[in-house]
């Protein structure tokens, strides 16, 4: 497959495990806008956020036009790693995790009316230790897995622990029994729920602005007219302030041949600096691929290669039968410095909707925007919507030991616009890229190709002004302070051909 025909089916260089059983060809098709367009609702995006939040609007009677820039679930839905949790990654927020758990009955409420058949099914989580029993650490983050529960239970949240909780099929030498047990949590099939409203694929926004009504420009020329537009293309197209305040993850995934029934069907998460997270999808008659993921890193930040290789170690550490690792990839996530995505109307506008900063749960996210963006449209108030309210201060605020971590994160890479990744262009290896600066000019990003031939092009992302980083595992660039997933699997000379980056020489 073209490089260009990948970057519209999804954003990134290698296929997630969900083509398995849906490959790009069986999705359904939607035309290019080839014509200027008035509608109800503009919802830019067919992601899940996106596809929920259209959804609900039909279901309120809107008539709704989505508008997606490569084709439908080509986003980082199609890369994620579907569980479906209310367990939020920094723990329990009462009425956060009431919103969560509200999303994941909506989905199996939905693909149940519909009958999509998507894999949907609840099961229990298991939070374990990242250390083995005869390591001195265990105890000690085993006694703080009892404490999260007993926290748990006061927001009325179904948790218990297990004293040595062991998980069937669990045969490897690490021995890490003892866990919590969330109830209630679940996991589908990411992309068998498609978009059945009117939609155009390959069709980028260019530009919104609110006069009477909202005009949605796009790329190739036409408008969409509308009373509302919501942006649920999960990287912020708004305001840089919302960057200020969102760190950008890079997290990886295999997923692994095992014999059907030899694993317990659960969603598994250990709480490591380098965390990992397991669930089963269907392979075959006789097989499931058991998802793996996890190892994040701040994009831009540490080292990219070697990823893949260490969840596998891991994985085979641990469930000693498992077979071939079919499917590998990786995407970004973002997450604001609270922890709380943003939902809702956007800053400074009164028809202007966003939704972003979903972190690892930007799936229930995605969903729960749905039904506040739609309560917002219509004017219903919503408990859970000043919670995600995009202007909202006071979380953000609260977080200002995270804050100034994220800044220095952000300067950073602001400095790296005075220095080097190498001396000279001969120190960059054939099929990779490096920084250089060359003084007094803007840093340059140098290309080389496998044939060895030197491209350069300028290092500042056009939006943010940060410079980009080399991410050996998907052989093109991040962009640090706010990635693209549409664009981010764009290879260096793709790039170049679609006006993304300034050609030097
Ligand atoms: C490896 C990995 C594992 C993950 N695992 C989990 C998990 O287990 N559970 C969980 O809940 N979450 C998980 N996540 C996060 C979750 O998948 C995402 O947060 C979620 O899918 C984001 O959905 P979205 O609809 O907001 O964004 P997307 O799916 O990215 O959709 C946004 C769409 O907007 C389009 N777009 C962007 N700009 C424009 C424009 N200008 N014009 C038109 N269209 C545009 C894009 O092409 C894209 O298709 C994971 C993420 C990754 C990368």
């Amino acid at each position: 497959m073209s490089h260009s025909t990948q970057s519209m089916n999804t954003s990134g260089e290698t296929d997630p495990v969900w083509v398995h059983l849906m490959p790009y060809s069986k999705y359904p098709q939607f035309p290019t806008l080839n014509r200027h367009v008035e509608t109800d609702i503009c919802v830019v995006g067919a992601g899940i956020a996106g596809i929920s939040i259209a959804y609900e609007l039909v279901d309120r009677g809107k008539r709704v036009t989505m508008i997606e820039a490569g084709n439908v679930l080509s986003g980082v839905t199609s890369r994620t790693g579907s569980h479906l949790s209310n367990y939020l990654e920094e723990g329990y927020v009462g009425i956060e995790e009431n919103s969560h758990t509200w999303a994941l009955r909506r989905i199996k409420e939905i693909s149940r009316s519909l009958h999509i058949d998507c894999e949907f099914r609840m099961l229990p989580g298991y939070g374990i230790s990242q250390y083995s029993r005869d390591d001195p650490n265990h105890e000690k983050e085993v006694a703080g897995l009892r404490k999260e529960t007993e926290m748990a239970k006061t927001i009325r949240v179904p948790v218990s622990f297990r004293e040595g909780l062991i998980i069937k099929g669990w045969d490897g030498s690490s021995d890490q029994r003892g866990g919590a047990i969330f109830a209630n949590q679940a996991t589908f099939h990411p992309t068998k729920k498609q978009p059945n409203f009117q939609c155009f694929t390959q069709t980028r926004m260019v530009s919104a602005e609110e006069r009477v009504l909202v005009q949605v420009r796009t790329a190739n020329g036409y408008t969409i007219t509308a009373a509302d537009v919501v942006k649920a293309t999960c990287v912020p197209q708004q305001k840089l302030g919302v960057f200020a305040v969102m760190e950008s993850m890079r997290t990886y995934c295999i997923a692994i041949r095992v014999r059907r029934g030899s694993i317990e069907d659960c969603l598994i998460c250990n709480g490591a600096q380098d965390y990992k997270y397991v669930r089963l999808t269907e392979c075959d008659e006789k097989n499931d691929y058991l998802v793996v993921g996890g190892y994040d890193h701040r994009v831009g930040q540490m080292n990219t290669s070697g990823r893949f290789e260490e969840l596998e170690a891991w994985v085979r550490e641990r469930f000693t039968h498992a077979g071939s690792v079919d499917y590998h990839w990786s995407g970004q996530v973002f997450g604001p410095v609270d922890f709380i995505g943003f939902i809702g109307r956007s800053q400074g506008k009164t028809h202007t909707y966003n939704v972003t900063g979903d972190g690892g749960n930007g799936l229930t996210h995605g969903v729960l925007a749905g039904c506040l963006i739609a309560d917002e449209i219509q004017g219903k108030i919503n408990p859970c919507a000043s919670l995600y309210n995009t202007n909202r201060l006071s979380s953000v605020a609260k977080s200002m030991p995270w804050m100034w971590q994220h800044d220095a994160h952000v300067s950073a890479h602001y400095k790296r616009q005075v220095q080097s990744d190498m001396e000279g262009i001969e120190d960059v290896a054939a099929g990779s890229g490096e920084v250089m600066k060359e003084v007094p000019t803007d840093p340059i990003v140098v290309y080389k190709d496998d044939g060895g031939k030197a491209h350069r092009f300028s290092a500042l992302c056009p939006h943010a002004k940060a410079v980009l980083s080399w991410n050996d595992t998907k052989k093109g660039w991040d962009r640090p302070v706010h990635d693209s997933p549409a664009r981010s699997n764009l290879k260096p000379m793709d790039e170049y051909a679609k006006g993304e980056r300034t050609q030097i020489v």
